[in-house]
């Protein structure tokens, strides 16, 4: 990385105020927006991450303020990034505006603002009485602790560093546990789902409807929130540390959710395989790996591999497991869930392209899960060979590549049957939520990266 001396430091500022003295010729109020990192380096990819998502963080606010930006220009220099801002509007109100974004969190204390009126004038926070910038690291007036060079250039150094890490860090976990209560929310409103609770009615269950579903994915936030901290915080530990760490989580969340719906079961299943991926997605993160599922998959497995069970002994998915010798969802599980990578992914994704809307493609999709998988929460009330019978009606119906109508007559019958026999593929519905899951972070990827 390029280290800038102080003639090229002097030369930058020099070549700058040249700049601003031209764009100030089209009259109008500039923004000089310029990152505040102390040390020789200047630029790095995550400086330059930072000024892009400063960039984008001053138009969105000049948008919001209804002040138009005119024209702009960014140079990426081993002096650092700086952009340029021209901007349609009364110079004092644009300084309001830069002040309260310099600071609105720990990332944007690294901007510096400049505001430049038509006139030349750089306006300042003392015309708007307002205190002075604090410094990063002891929080006293930042120019004072410049003048005296109260801390030294490593400390300084580091401490932006760790802001702007951890700034897309957050930012990253935000994104994941958004997509992952979207996917849970998303799953429990798709309608007619066969047998399962919906937003048009409770298929096969008296104990719970929509909002119950609603209630346990909102108790889920802060629990997914740490599953994705715990993959990041134990990256480069052995995995039986973050598997320790999760289990704890993992249980504490369980308590919440049985809370929050009065001890109904919604998403017991659902929590323990979230738990996985965003553990796996927040470690692969950290490591700073290229997101792709075939890693994922990879750490998962490496997890479960001296796990005997995320379930309790006494479990109903244990018991099971052992009555009827199939592994459920911890089966899935320890496979990496080929359910959901080789079934339910691939195929939500050639009913998108094909321009089915998400509901039906989702629909399908459920189909496609309920006759591949072994659903132990279906065997609650099904016997096998009903359940051999019913996944062979499907598996049929399915091979007629059916139409979205023809889709939905399907499943609306399908939904009574199974309702009135009281048959719940939730094992299916918990990988259809880890699907919609996938599939929403397969969009969003580039601003995980
Ligand atoms: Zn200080």
């Amino acid at each position: 990385m390029h280290e800038v001396s102080v003639e090229e430091m002097m030369a930058a500022r020099d070549q700058r105020f040249l700049r601003q003295k031209k764009l100030q010729q089209k009259g109008r109020t500039l923004i000089c927006f310029t990152l505040n990192i102390a040390g020789p380096i200047k630029t790095s990819p995550l400086i330059k991450k930072a000024f892009q998502e400063g960039a984008l963080l001053l138009q969105n606010q000049l948008k919001a303020a209804g002040i138009s930006c005119l024209y702009s220009e960014i140079h990426d220099r081993n002096s650092g990034p700086e952009g340029y801002f021209c901007c349609n509007g009364n110079p004092a109100d644009i300084k309001q505006l830069m002040i309260a974004l310099e600071d609105q969190n720990e990332l944007t204390r690294l901007f510096d603002l400049d505001v430049l009126s038509p006139q030349g004038d750089k306006l300042s926070r003392q015309e708007f009485n307002l205190p002075p910038r604090r410094c990063l690291l002891c929080e006293n007036e930042a120019a004072v602790c410049a003048r005296s060079r109260r801390h030294s250039i490593e400390a300084l150094s580091g401490r932006s560093q760790q802001i702007m890490t951890r700034y897309f860090q957050q930012k990253r976990k935000h994104l994941l546990c958004q997509n992952a209560i979207l996917a849970l929310l998303t799953e429990a409103a798709i309608a007619p789902k066969p047998g399962l609770v919906d937003r048009l009615n409770a298929g096969a269950h008296q104990d719970m409807d929509l909002f119950t579903f609603l209630q346990s994915s909102a108790a889920l936030i802060a629990p997914f929130e740490q599953y994705v901290e715990i993959g990041s915080r134990f990256a480069f530990n052995q995995p039986q540390a973050l598997m320790q760490a999760l289990r704890t989580a993992g249980r504490q969340a369980e308590a919440r959710l049985f809370q929050a719906t009065e001890g109904i079961n919604t998403h017991k299943g659902a929590n323990f395989s979230f738990a996985l991926f965003l553990a796996a997605l927040g470690a692969l993160l950290q490591k700073q790996q290229p997101l792709c599922w075939k890693a994922v998959r990879q750490w998962i497995q490496t997890l479960l591999l001296q796990e005997d069970s995320f379930f309790r002994p006494d479990s109903y998915g244990r018991r099971i497991e052992k009555q009827y010798q199939i592994g459920g969802i911890l089966h899935e599980a320890r496979a990496g869930y080929p359910s959901v990578f080789e079934t339910g992914l691939p195929t939500l994704k050639r009913l998108r392209a094909q321009g089915w809307t998400l509901e039906n493609a989702a629909l399908n999709t459920l189909l496609q899960l309920i006759v591949t998988t072994e659903d132990s929460t279906l065997l609650h009330h099904a016997a096998p060979d009903q359940i051999f019978a019913l996944q062979n009606e499907i598996r049929n119906f399915l091979s007629l590549r059916p139409n979205q109508c023809e889709l939905l007559t399907f499943v609306q019958q399908l939904d009574q049957k199974m309702s009135q026999n009281h048959w719940s593929p939730g094992g299916s519905a918990d990988l259809l939520a880890l699907t919609l899951f996938c599939y929403f972070i397969e969009r969003k990827q580039h601003k995980l990266i």
